[in-house]
């Protein structure tokens, strides 16, 4: 096992909890459209909710606060959307101690689907930790892949042996940086997925890397 130089961390689900984005896509969102077009919140809430569907999170619009916005023709500043709830964004509880104790050791990154915009608001007090904040939306006008991972190895001038990802989507965070090559956690705070590589929350991530590292020589 080469040594580990860098961490990589999704954001939502991971770092944060997923209320302020369920906020504004399941009831700003909504609200504005019912507004625009003169449907009552339940009907609004139904087609939002259904042309949601129709692009998917498979696709990088799905993504993007200002795509919608053009889409459902809203007027008004998205940024006021961010700020209206911004005062709903949790981080988990075990992650500013695990972070601080991590970022004596290591280089932290964040690499997120998140677009830029949503994500400088979430990461808050948590930006000191971080070196490098990758928005795969924002900065590369794609989601995570393991050609995003490549990159951002790349860019980084690390192998990816050097690197561990830990997120909590199977896909984006845990398929995707395997296939470059990069060890990978899967985080399920549910406690319900069962796993080599699946954790239930950062303390128990910490606790794993200790173990990667193996005994001192
Ligand atoms: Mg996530």
């Amino acid at each position: 096992m080469s040594e580990i130089r860098v961490l990589s961390f999704d954001l939502e689900g991971t770092l944060v909890d997923l209320e302020f984005s369920r906020l504004v896509w399941e009831e700003g969102v909504p609200a504005l459209y019912a507004e625009e077009k003169g449907l009552t919140l339940e009907e609004a809430l139904r087609r939002v909710t259904g042309e949601y569907a129709e692009v998917g999170p498979e696709r990088v619009e799905w993504y993007d606060l200002r795509y919608w916005f053009r889409r459902f023709g809203l007027k008004g500043d998205w940024r006021k959307l961010l700020e209206r709830y911004k005062d709903h964004i949790r981080t988990y509880p075990e992650v500013e101690s695990v972070l601080q104790r991590l970022s004596r050791e290591y280089d932290l990154i964040i690499v997120s689907n998140t677009c830029r915009d949503f994500l400088d608001l979430q990461i808050r007090e948590l930006r000191p930790y971080f070196t490098h904040i990758f928005s795969a939306p924002t900065d590369f006008g794609m989601l995570k892949s393991p050609e995003l991972f490549t990159k951002i190895c790349r860019e980084l001038g690390v192998r990816p042996q050097e690197m561990v990802h830990i997120g909590d989507v199977r896909r984006f965070d845990f398929e995707a940086p395997r296939e470059a090559g990069i060890t990978a956690f899967l985080l399920d705070r549910s406690g319900e997925e069962d796993g080599a590589y699946t954790v239930r929350d950062l303390e128990e991530f910490e606790q794993r890397l200790l173990k990667l590292r193996g005994p001192a020589l």
